[in-house]
């Protein structure tokens, strides 16, 4: 799966590993105003990092559940051919690195 940064629209766009699918999930970059519930350590002090982390994280979660529901759309037949296209592009890179 390929993922790249829309400039215009300030998001990540997670592509379908299938090369031949136009679906893709944007996720915005999480650059503007978040809010997060932030635990208290025992000595009293703001667990911000510890915030941070499950924010990260339950971000992947949704996302790789977004992106899991799309993949089990395609049939094993999709993704028999997507592997063989993967092995063909692969064969000729390991041909292209020995050229001199
Ligand atoms: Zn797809």
């Amino acid at each position: 799966m390929t993922v790249e940064y829309v400039r215009g629209l300030d998001v990540f766009r997670h592509h379908c590993p299938i090369d031949v699918c136009p679906w893709h999930h944007d996720e915005p970059t999480g650059g503007g105003p978040r809010r997060f519930a932030v635990d208290r350590r025992p000595d009293g002090t703001l667990d911000i990092g510890g915030a941070i982390n499950r924010d990260v994280a339950e971000r992947a979660q949704r996302r790789e559940a977004i992106v899991e529901a799309h993949a089990e759309t395609h049939t094993a037949m999709e993704w028999v051919t997507e592997v063989r296209r993967l092995r063909r592009a692969l064969a000729v890179a390991e041909q292209e690195s020995w050229r001199p």
